[in-house]
Order: structure tokens, then sequence, then C-alpha cells
């Protein structure tokens, strides 16, 4: 067997006088003045309800970037339908045929819609051009290659036969069709919740974010250009209600793969309950939602990488990553030394519009965020249990802009210490340092989730300990590193607890969820 062996897609630099420097500038700038009107995409065409909504760009909220056309009921069933129909076809295709398919997704995005897919995500979803490269552009490669890589793995793994029986797993794809929601946060997440799907036979209905449609309409012009036949994949818009509404009352529902909110993954895991006599067969749910995660340094941690795994955990893309690190617990004795490093690399930081390739830090992705952000703020100001040493301002004036903002918390129970904010706000509780032990279990219980975290220390045998300890806190644990940025092949992603389902995404086992295996045993 010949398994195709993935290579992760080099992240390339924008640095000045640089290619693709110019290539991104210049999509970036036609882009944002383009005025496009993005239509619903069903059954392989573009679909123009002619009830259509605002598309701006949260750094430049007044400008008008273009438009997106809102799904009626009648679209979503027609979604629905036609996905059922396209299924026929596609569930039959030899597997290594769909694989085809979706190598060349990633070889067109790594070459003609590189820029593309760029700069719709920097304009409307404030992503500085370093974020959007890796966080988009290259995972999106990158899980488009690996997929087919563990798909291949998967098919070629056979139980044993003899010569009286000839036994053979057959890798089926879900009877029904699939509904894939997907984030704002990570145009690579709403690239791969559908197409792994789809890769491994599957048809999917797909509902990106509002404040994700640029970049979404760019994926599907690529899978349309690789060749992903009509109705395999369906993208509608619009009320998130009456689109889940519609598509949980089908029979034919079998899979849900979401990346979201915990509180609206609870809510369609018991839609879905309330529905389950209706369905031909138990849906497939996978959801990857909140996340408050830790970073606990040690007192034999080193001052100056504590505080880059904070303020690179903390800030990039605004820390509006379910992975970003959010509370941290720093020993006493090296607190003065972690302060003066992050207060001076926060300030270090350039703030503004994506297109200044230079910014670090960008806006906010919507109204709503940022209100519920200089709320905390404001909260923190009021508070006499908490101090905000770095950031504390904001301004909606033009964009949502809120500046990363350090609290410090006198309790290590404060609000915001636990409650998840997805934004650029850290609390740091600051710990007495021969109090580890005592300060793991209080990671261990001060949240309900259990995404990622991160222990920094240069003791053995205090790694060890928070790596015990701490084995239920995170799905993805960090040893002296920021609890962020896991790479596609080499740190699968996922958490438990109110952070999903923990169907590790970028591995064998995610794509696992997605087929219905049937066992054939002949007998001679
Ligand atoms: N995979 C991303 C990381 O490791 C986070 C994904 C998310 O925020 O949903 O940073």
């Amino acid at each position: 067997f010949n398994t195709p062996i993935a290579i992760n897609e080099p992240v390339k630099t924008y640095a000045p006088g640089s290619p693709e420097r110019d290539e991104v500038l210049k999509a970036y700038k036609d882009m944002f003045n383009s005025k496009i009107e993005i239509p619903l995409h069903i059954n392989g065409k573009d679909v123009k309800s002619g009830n259509t909504k605002t598309l701006s760009a949260p750094h430049d909220h007044q400008h008008v970037v273009g438009s997106y056309h809102l799904a009626e009921k009648s679209h979503v069933e027609d979604a629905i339908s036609t996905a059922m129909e396209a299924r026929k076809a596609w569930s039959q295709l030899h597997w290594e045929q769909r694989a085809g398919i979706f190598l060349k997704a990633a070889e067109l995005i790594a070459g003609p819609y590189r820029a593309k897919i760029n700069a719709a995500t920097m304009i409307a979803q404030s992503k500085t051009v370093h974020q959007a490269e890796i966080d988009s552009a290259c995972e999106l490669i990158d899980f488009l290659r690996f997929n087919v890589q563990y798909m291949t793995d998967i098919y070629h793994d056979q139980p044993e036969s003899t010569s009286e029986a000839w036994n053979r797993l057959e890798y089926r794809p879900l009877e029904g069709f699939t509904y894939a929601i997907t984030p704002f946060n990570f145009t690579a997440i709403a690239g791969n919740l559908p197409s792994c799907m789809a890769l491994m036979g599957n048809v999917v209905v797909w509902k990106p974010s509002d404040s994700q449609i640029y970049s979404a309409k760019v994926i599907m012009d690529v899978f349309d250009e690789a060749g992903v036949p009509p109705g395999v994949i369906n993208v509608v818009f619009g009320d998130p209600k009456m689109i889940t509404d519609t598509i949980l009352a089908s029979p034919d529902f079998s899979g849900l793969h979401f990346t979201g909110s915990t509180d609206v993954f609870k809510a369609l895991w018991k839609q879905i309950g309330n529905n389950i006599d209706n369905y031909k067969t138990y849906p497939r749910i996978v959801g990857e939602t909140g996340g408050k995660d830790f970073i606990v340094a040690h007192k034999t941690a080193d001052a100056k990488q504590v505080a880059t795994a904070i303020t690179r955990g903390a800030f990039e893309f605004q820390g509006q990553k379910c992975s970003a690190a959010s509370r941290a617990y720093v020993p006493s004795n090296i607190w003065e030394e972690v302060k003066k490093y992050v207060v001076a690399d926060v300030k270090s930081f350039k703030k503004g519009s994506p297109d200044n390739l230079e910014n670090y830090t960008t806006a906010v992705i919507h109204e709503a965020s940022f209100d519920k952000l200089a709320k905390y703020i404001d909260q923190a100001k009021a508070d006499a249990d908490a101090e905000i040493i770095v950031g504390g301002t904001y301004d909606k004036s033009k964009g949502y802009f809120i500046d990363p903002t350090v609290i410090v918390a006198k309790d290590p129970k404060y609000t915001t210490m636990h409650t998840e904010l997805f934004g650029p706000i850290i609390t740091i509780y600051v710990y007495d340092a021969d109090k580890f032990s005592e300060t793991l279990k209080l990671v261990d219980e001060t949240s309900p989730y259990a995404l990622t975290g991160a222990i920094l220390a240069k003791d053995r045998y205090a790694i060890a300990e928070a790596t015990t300890a701490l084995q239920n806190a995170a799905g993805n644990f960090y040893i002296n590193d920021k609890p962020t940025g896991a790479v596609v092949g080499h740190q699968p992603f996922g958490g438990a607890r109110a952070s999903g389902t923990n169907d590790k995404a970028g591995s064998v086992l995610n794509l696992l969820r997605w087929i219905s295996p049937r066992m054939i045993k002949e007998t001679f």
C-alpha cells in the first residue's frame, strides 16, 4: 500500500520586499473595496435569496465590504435534499478519488488562492497577516493533506482472513447527511469540519459563522475548483435557529461537527436528544467548545519564558482562540521579574488595522464581543480585589479595539479567573512559591473547562507532578511552552469537560467518527 506522507506547509514570512507581501496587500485592497455579494451555495450553484446583510470589517465597521444572502427555510431544505441526492454517487466513489480532490484543494490554497484566503481572513475576521498565514492558510492546507494520510491508514486497516473466511471492513460513510457549524476564529477549522466529513464519503450542510463568511466563500471556490461534486458540501447562512431547527428535524440528519460556544453546543445536544426517535440512526456528535486555558509557572521557571508564554499565549489574534491562555498562576519568587517583562512586551505591541503588516493586535470580532470585554475591564477597575497592570483601555469609534489587558487578581476565584471571555484579557494570580501542590489543585478545580494548559518549570519533578495533577484539566498540555498553536500532524487538538468531546482535530481519532463501517465475512 502506498500511504501518502503529508508535509506541513511552510509558513511564509511576508517580509518587506517579499512577493507574498505584495500579493496579499494587493488582494486585501481589491477585496476590501470589492463590494462583493456572497451567495448561498447549494447543489454546486450560487443562490441569491435577495434578502441580504452587510459584510463589514471589525477594524473599520463603517466601511461596507460587501453583502451576503440569507437563507430562507426552503434553501435549507434544498441543501438537505440536494445533499441526499449527491450522496448516492459520492458515497460510492472510491475513497482514493475523494482523497485526490482534497489534495488538489490543498494545492490550490498553497498556490493561487493563498493571498485571497489570507486577505479574506484579514478583512472580515481581523487577523494579522501572520496569524492568517499560520492559522488559516497553512493550517487548512495541513488539515487537508494530513486527513488524507490518516484516511489512508484507516482504509488499509483490515482484519485477518483465513482460507475458510475472507473478512473485510468496508469503511462506509454515515447513513444520511451531516451538519457542520463552524466558528469565526480559525478559517482552517471552518474548512476542516465540512471537508473531513466529506473526505470520508459524507455529504454536508455547512453553516459558517456570520463573521467568517468571506473566507468561507473562498474555501467553497477552492472546493468547487478542486472538483468536489455539486451537492456534496452546501453552504447556508442566516438565522441560526431556523437553519438548525430545519436540519435537526430531518430524519436523515446523521452527524454534527461543531466548533463554537459551550452553551450553543449543549443546546444542540439537547435538541438532538429530544428528536432522537425521529432519526434513522444515532447521530454522531462531535464538538470543540470553550476554554479557560491556564499557565502554571513553578518557582524554578525562567521568568522571561513565563512572561513570553503569557503574552503570546494570551494576545495572539486578540485572545480569540479557544486555546488562548486566559489565567496564569505565577509564584511569588519570580513575580516581579515576570511582571516587568509582561508589561514591557505588551507595551511594545503595535496595534491597528491588519493591512499594516507590522501590527501585532487588531480589533475583536464584533460589537457584542467588544461590549462584553469592556464590561469586564470596567468591572476589574472597580473591584478592590483586582488590579489592571497594563492595558485596560478600549475604543470602538472606528473598529472594535480592546487593548491587551492584564489583570492581577488577589483572589484565585475572581470572576475572570474562571469565566471564558474570548478576548485579549488575561488574569494572573500570584501564589506563595512554596504552595505549588495546592496551586495545582486550584488550577484543576477553578474552571469547568479542560482544553489547553501549560506548566513552566526547570525542575523535572515539578513537571511530573503537574502532568499528573492536571491530567484531566487539559486535552492539550504543554510543557515549557505557551498553550496555543497546535500544529496539524504534531499536536492533535481537543479537550474534554466543558471544552468538548475531545475527538482530536487533525487525527485519525476525529476521522473515525465520520464512518459507519460494515463488516463483511465471506465463507468458502
Ligand atoms: N488549534 C488552535 C491552537 O492550538 C486553537 C483552536 C481554537 O481556538 O479553536 O491554538
